[in-house]
């Protein structure tokens, strides 16, 4: 894989965590491809910040909940660029409630964004990653999948449920040169956690021994490696990326 000029699909890139992704692997010399679901304009900005790397990029109108979407988005970086070595599922989404107060909508939407989207985007680009002889999956799950939390029981669900994704598939795509791993961040300064209370907040900050929230690139950093030719021998893991909050 070393002497080719690389492809990365990021899902959800237009801000938080996804965005940090784009810009470290551009700045690796990775081609990238990112889709938005709604409003164009923040994942156009980040793909020219991309270019601007001296890297090409590509900004495509996809939900990843949605399978024509998926396909699409996938067809699209082929087309572009002829080939996906890399595949970051970050897109997700919460929709925080106690067990009695999640609807059967939210719990719904929360499992389609975060973990059919990831089955969709993973079965899409297996095919061509196994006839390139090689690929990187990396599924952004969450700390709270590992060991859940009150609160978030669907989220925590879909993000459990990336790990067996990740594990499984490992063992099916190992023998073809693809490696599948998760990333388990914890408490990272995004839009996302921007809307927990004060509160919340210092609660969850108590709880971190490294004594200070993650920052976007300190996941983004892992993506990096993780997607690089040094990190070909490991896969079906599940690595924690949050100042030792789950330990
Ligand atoms: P964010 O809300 O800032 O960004 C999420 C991105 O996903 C947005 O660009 C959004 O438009 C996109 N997205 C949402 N639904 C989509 C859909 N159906 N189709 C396409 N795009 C969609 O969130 P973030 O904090 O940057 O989180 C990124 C990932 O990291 C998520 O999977 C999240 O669950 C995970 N994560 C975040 C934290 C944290 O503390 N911020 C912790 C653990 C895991």
């Amino acid at each position: 894989m070393s002497d080719v000029q690389k492809t990365a699909v990021v899902t959800g890139g237009a801000r938080g965590i996804g965005r940090a992704i784009c810009l470290a692997l551009a700045a690796k010399g990775i081609n990238i491809v990112t889709c938005y679901s709604k409003s164009s304009a923040a994942a156009e900005e980040v793909i020219a910040e991309c270019e601007k790397l001296g890297v090409k990029g590509l900004c495509v109108k996809a939900d990843v909940s949605v399978a024509e979407d998926v396909t699409a988005l996938i067809e699209a970086a082929k087309a572009e660029f002829g080939r996906v070595d890399i595949l970051v599922n970050n897109a997700g989404i919460t929709r925080d409630n106690l067990i009695m107060g999640i609807s059967e909508e939210d719990f719904d939407s929360v499992i389609a964004t975060n973990l059919k989207g990831a089955f969709l985007a993973t079965k899409a680009v297996s095919r061509l990653m196994i006839k390139q002889r090689g690929g990187r999956i990396i599924n952004i799950s969450s700390v709270v999948g590992v060991s859940g939390n009150a609160g978030q029981a669907n989220y925590s669900a879909s993000k459990a449920g990336l790990l067996g994704l990740t594990k499984s598939v490992a063992k099916e795509l190992g023998g073809r040169g693809v490696t599948v791993n998760a990333i388990a961040p914890g408490f990272i300064e995004t839009d996302m956690t921007d809307a927990l209370s004060d509160d919340v907040k210092s609660a969850m900050l108590s709880g971190i021994p490294m004594k200070r929230l993650g920052k976007p690139e300190d996941v983004a950093n892992l993506v990096a490696f993780l997607a690089s030719d040094e990190a070909a021998y490991i896969t079906g893991q599940v690595i924690c990326v949050d100042g030792g909050m789950a330990v």
